[in-house]
């Protein structure tokens, strides 16, 4: 089998609160995703997404993505899509870095990898463990009385793990975590997420204030060695996301016992095959995981299940459902939530259809 054309596909999806905000002043209005479309020789279709949060949350922008895959792309027409480890080592031989650009084409050809072989995707990963996968809500940066409005809500629609948007001042984030923390139940789970917006002394200041609080704290601080810092003189169970960015990364925080819990975002390691190798590190180091990406609709969303429902369920601290904070469905059988929980779709490959109606013509064509 062989890649024949890369259709590439920009779609502006509307955000079902109107916005999302965190750390630093950061705001988003809607979601610029990019959905790739890979044809093949023998007639099977696979499709992947990317949606950078905005152009200043990771190194990773929507424009560039599309950019990244037209200098990509002509160099991927002809591999067999379903050799999935080749394809993802050409695309580093052709593009240094840049993992955004090429998750969703890894994502499309796990897609036609599983329909090849007439299987979920998530049974390529090693099969689901257990009947569904818990979802955390991101509650976004606000006023601590209406972020805890925010979980009240989220609550009565079945989520039971909260993560709190946090990393502007010292007091106003102490009182948003002591607020909403107050108000938690017993089987729930809450995380304060500075996305790095916390300098190391006012991280200090806030993880000491909170000490008695059943919080996680995720990634305080930018750097990786200011979060080292905090936490090396924090108590609480520690996540870091951003600053794990690939398996040098991962290995080197394991070594320092950096963090109890890691964010794997597809995007962040270029897709699922890199995202698997991450995933199965941590399995055999002991860490847990988020599984998640950052923002994406229905076809993300499904890619996230398929990881996140065939990695060991002890190991699964959280997962997103992505396509739940959009306004907007642009692919069918999509996974849903029930009882704040997602499943992998049971459909060959990723088991999603996108809809092609809404995604109008390719602003990128390949072969
Ligand atoms: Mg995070």
């Amino acid at each position: 089998m062989k890649i024949k054309t890369i259709l590439v596909y920009k779609i502006d999806l509307p955000l079902r609160e109107g916005s999302y905000s965190f750390s630093s002043g950061r705001s988003i209005k809607f979601y610029d995703s990019t959905i790739v479309r890979i044809e093949t020789d023998q007639g099977l279709i696979g499709y992947g997404e990317v949606c950078p949060l905005g152009p200043a949350y990771l190194p990773a922008y929507a424009a560039g993505v599309r950019a990244g895959i037209a200098e990509l792309g002509p160099h991927l027409i002809g591999l067999d899509p379903t050799q999935v480890g080749v394809v993802s080592r050409t695309m580093d031989r052709f593009l240094k870095g840049h993992p955004y650009v090429k998750s969703p084409i890894d994502m499309a050809c796990w897609d036609i990898l599983g329909q090849a072989a007439g299987v979920p995707i998530s049974t390529l990963l090693g099969g689901c463990d257990g009947e569904a996968v818990q979802c955390y809500r991101a509650i976004s940066l606000d006023l601590p009385e209406r972020m805890a409005e925010s979980v009240a809500g989220y609550r009565d629609e079945g989520y039971r793990r909260f993560q709190l948007k946090v990393g502007s001042d010292v007091s106003t984030d102490i009182a948003r975590v002591a607020k909403v923390a107050d108000g938690m139940k017993t089987d729930e789970v809450l995380v304060a997420d500075a996305n790095g917006g916390w300098l190391s002394h006012e991280a200090l200041q806030i993880v000491h204030a909170i000490r008695d609080l059943d919080v996680y704290v995720e990634q305080p601080c930018l750097t990786y060695e200011e979060n080292l810092t905090v936490r090396r003189q924090a108590s609480q169970p520690f996540v870091l996301d951003e600053s794990i960015d690939g398996i040098g990364a991962l290995l080197r925080a394991h070594a320092d016992r950096a963090m109890d819990a890691i964010n794997i975002k597809i995007s962040k390691f270029g897709g699922l095959t890199i995202a698997r190798q991450v995933r199965d590190i941590c399995v055999a180091a002991g860490i847990a995981m988020t599984i998640e990406d950052s923002g994406g609709s229905g076809i993300v969303t499904a890619a996230i299940a398929h990881l996140a429902h065939s990695t060991p369920e002890r190991f699964r601290f959280n997962c997103s459902d992505c396509n739940s904070y959009l306004a907007l469905e642009i692919a069918e059988n999509a996974p849903h939530r029930v009882d704040g929980a997602i499943a992998a779709p049971t459909g060959a490959g990723l088991g999603v259809s996108p809809r092609l109606d809404l995604l109008g013509e390719a602003v990128v064509k390949i072969g």
